[in-house]
């Protein structure tokens, strides 16, 4: 599991993050969600121990998620908002790129690995073109492709479902949940999708001006009197 306690983060003299705590277990599938700014990025980066709390800590099976052995042990792949895919190379060797690192298969399974993720997200097409010749869609489909390559026991997306169309989120959230039912993958999703938290997500945390208002189920959110909670679900706009 994935335990953050009394997590503070401040750039400057801006305090981003005030005093988080909170567990996922494994298994499970956790959203963060909260307004623009009100810190989820920035949370979903010190759990993956890309970027350091100014107090507390983020722990990933008791380990230091900065320590990149913590990384490898536990196969922890990143889905991150701006796509970070290789743009001088294929489709195909951005997803093999992991595997031949880390050898950690021979080139036939490889080739078997790479195909059947891109086969999960409707990719089969796109294998021998380079990210420069994709849709923003299809990059965010590569990136989660990519980080399915490395059967990870833990996946951290930042808005996998942004800039795609409601078919393709659909397709996306159905995967999340998929890859907990059939692989037991623990996942933190950061996300404004609200169809994406309120449908598959086992618990919710929400997020606002660095301080945790909320965390439970996503039926008692629903139920919660907070009117900046209420405001954030419902918006009168
Ligand atoms: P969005 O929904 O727009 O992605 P967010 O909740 O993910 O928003 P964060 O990216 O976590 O927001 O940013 C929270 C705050 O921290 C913002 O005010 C941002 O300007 C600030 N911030 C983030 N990263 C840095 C950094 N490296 N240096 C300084 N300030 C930063
Ligand atoms: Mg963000």
């Amino acid at each position: 599991g994935v335990e953050v306690s009394g997590l503070s983060k401040n750039f400057g003299t801006q305090r981003v993050l005030k005093d988080i705590s909170l567990t996922v277990k494994p298994g499970e599938i956790f959203t963060i969600m909260g307004p623009s700014g009100s810190g989820k990025s920035v949370l979903l980066r010190q759990i993956a121990g890309l970027d350091q709390p100014t107090k507390g800590t983020a722990r990933i099976n008791g380990l230091d998620p900065a320590d990149p052995d913590t990384r490898d042990r536990f196969a922890i792949a990143l889905v991150f908002q701006a796509g970070a895919l290789f743009n001088s190379i294929s489709v195909y060797d951005n997803l093999a790129l992991y595997l031949l690192e880390h050898r950690l298969c021979p080139k036939k399974e490889m080739r078997d690995r790479v195909m059947r993720a891109l086969k999960i997200l409707s990719l089969e097409n796109a294998v021998k073109k380079f990210p420069s010749e994709l849709s923003g869609g299809m990059k965010k489909r590569v990136a989660i492709a990519r980080a399915l390559v490395m059967e990870p026991q833990l996946l951290l997306y930042d808005e996998p479902t942004s800039e795609l169309d409601p078919v393709m989120s659909a397709t996306i959230t159905e995967i999340i949940a998929t890859l907990k039912t059939e692989f037991n993958v623990t996942s933190i999703v950061v996300s404004h999708d609200r169809d994406l938290a309120l449908t598959i997500s086992d618990r919710v945390a929400l997020l606002m001006k660095g301080e945790l208002r909320a965390l439970c189920s996503p039926a008692e959110l629903r139920k919660v009197e907070d009117p900046a909670v209420k405001d954030f679900l419902n918006p009168t706009i």
